[in-house]
């Protein structure tokens, strides 16, 4: 029995979310292999030393310096080859599920995403954005899953390891090697951590219109002093950028007051702003799931009342 973590690492060394698949994986009781992929930052072996990885597997090797899902889950297999590992895991990041996917894919097994506790062959993750757990069945071998994040607290061992290391330089295939990371571009600045804490988010979606339409949102946002979110329509669409997505594919929010404009409520919206204390929406649909399940709700066209709220908050403060 070993369990065979993929892990992630960037400029700081090992991730916070790695560190935690790590934690998870030692609570199996198992023993636990890392795997690490392409070059690496000075220090990750003893990183993975505190988190109690009795082994590390190094897949290296120019096929694997770019990242590409399938390249990298061949790395991971021949780590599986090597362990004999009869479980992999990894943080439920994009990269975690795509490389697992790929991985369980080749050994024609299932895999789990978001598990948040494990029991034997039975483990509990996490569905619906998170508002629902359920139970799967993992009898085939290896079981291979990814542990959603925060389902544990990142714990160094309590007798750290001075893992043994095996360097591995898989051959692959060229169909391994057709889909591949050409260039990266820098991302713009993340500002989701202003919208996660914020005490005031003012939401748009589908109703502004188009890219030209949140001047009047952006204004009320700077007036109460909070955070913009939007849904995933707008940001798909490209009108905002992704770090101000609300939803299970964005920020989770749970601000005293979140106002959101042109928003219609689907459950993976939902799912990322249950937690607001009071929702006032904004909507020309009285029957938009947002506006049923509001606090406070005014029907209409956002264009029209944003810019009302946005003048009657700065009349009654001049009024002081
Ligand atoms: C796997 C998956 C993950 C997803 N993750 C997310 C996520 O993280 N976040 C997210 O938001 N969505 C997510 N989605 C998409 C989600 O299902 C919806 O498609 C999306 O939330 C809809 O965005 P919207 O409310 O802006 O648009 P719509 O559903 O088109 O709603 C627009 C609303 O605006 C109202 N409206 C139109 N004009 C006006 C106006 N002038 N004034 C006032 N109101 C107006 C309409 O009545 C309507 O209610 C996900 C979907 C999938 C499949």
């Amino acid at each position: 029995m070993t369990v065979l973590v993929f892990v992630e690492t960037g400029a700081g060394g090992v991730t916070e979310v790695s560190r935690e698949a790590l934690t998870f994986a030692r609570g199996t009781g198992a023993p636990v292999h890392a795997v690490l992929i392409g070059a690496q930052p000075d220090g990750v072996l003893a990183e993975l030393g505190a988190y109690g990885a009795e082994e590390v597997h190094h897949v290296t090797g120019s096929a694997f310096d770019a990242y590409g899902g399938a390249t990298w889950a061949a790395g991971l297999e021949a780590a599986l080859v090597a362990s004999g590992a009869d479980t992999v895991t990894a943080a439920g990041t994009p990269r975690g599920m795509e490389v697992l996917a790929h991985l369980a894919a080749r050994r024609d097994v299932a895999m789990a995403a978001n598990v948040v506790s494990a029991d034997g062959d039975i483990v509990t993750r996490q569905v619906v954005g998170g508002s629902v757990l359920e139970e799967m069945r993992l009898p085939q071998r290896p079981a291979v899953f990814t542990v959603a994040g925060h389902a544990v607290e990142a714990q160094p061992a309590a007798a750290p390891t001075t893992p043994a290391v095996t360097v591995l330089e898989p051959e692959l295939p060229p169909q391994d090697l057709v889909a591949r990371v050409v260039s990266t571009e820098p991302a713009g600045p993340d500002r989701s951590g202003a919208l996660t804490s914020a005490r005031v988010v003012v939401g748009a979606g589908r109703g502004a219109g188009g890219p030209n339409g949140f001047d009047g949102v952006v204004e009320l946002t700077e007036v109460l002093g909070g955070a913009l979110g939007v849904s995933r329509v707008v940001t798909s669409l490209g009108w905002r950028p992704h770090h101000e997505q609300v939803g299970q594919t964005g920020s989770r929010i749970a601000p005293e007051v979140y106002i959101p404009c042109g928003i219609s409520g689907a459950i993976q919206h939902w799912a990322g702003c249950a937690s607001s204390k009071t929702i006032v929406a904004i909507n020309t649909d009285d029957e938009a799931p947002m506006v049923t399940k509001a606090t406070y709700a005014v029907i209409g066209d956002m264009h029209e009342i944003v810019p009302a709220i946005t003048a009657e908050v700065r009349r009654r403060r001049r009024q002081g």
